[in-house]
């Protein structure tokens, strides 16, 4: 997706629900991953961006290197972020740290899969199923207007559970 940060839309409601069984920060360097391949394909200008990477393969791969890799850097970011929360007395919106195995998988597999997901519906050059087939069935099940808006929505819902969860259970 050129834009990678609607992807985290979706992953703010899976948050909400999941709690510290879920980090989005894993998830969000997942999103950077998935999207080196097309970035370096626009600069040189390839006529397929979305190339092995967005496939359930390349998905599967990205997925076990985030997840071995992540969790310095977003541990080292959590405790920065939770020293701000801190210093602006917001210690309610607190997230737990360190981030744990499990989260950190759930956020780098649930990243790179959901990333290939969303990517199929509006990239004409994804062949997600790769090299078993070469369909994709997701291409176009809905508008792109419709997808940005619902990880838009989507985005915007999660930031409120999350608030309303973080105030609700404040001392
Ligand atoms: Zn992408």
């Amino acid at each position: 997706m050129p834009f990678t940060p609607f992807h985290m839309g979706p992953a703010l409601v899976i948050k909400a629900a999941g709690g510290r069984h879920f980090s989005v920060l894993v998830f969000g360097i997942a999103q950077v991953a998935m999207d080196i391949e097309p970035l370096i394909g626009i600069i040189k200008g390839w006529t397929v961006l979305h190339g092995w990477t967005h496939t359930i393969l390349g998905a599967t791969l990205i997925g076990i290197a985030v997840f071995l890799l992540a969790r310095p850097l977003c541990n080292w970011i959590l405790r920065r972020w939770n020293r701000e929360l801190e210093y602006h007395k917001l210690h309610w919106l607190r997230s737990p740290e360190p981030v744990t195995r499990p989260a950190a998988a759930s956020g780098a597999f649930i990243g790179t899969y959901s990333h290939v997901f969303f990517d199929s519906i509006m990239h004409a050059d994804m062949l997600p199923l790769r090299p078993w087939s070469a369909d994709n069935a997701l291409l176009g099940l809905i508008s792109i207007d419709a997808l940005y808006l619902a990880c838009f929505i989507a985005g915007l819902a999660g930031v409120a559970i999350w608030f309303a969860l973080g105030y609700s259970s404040r001392q």
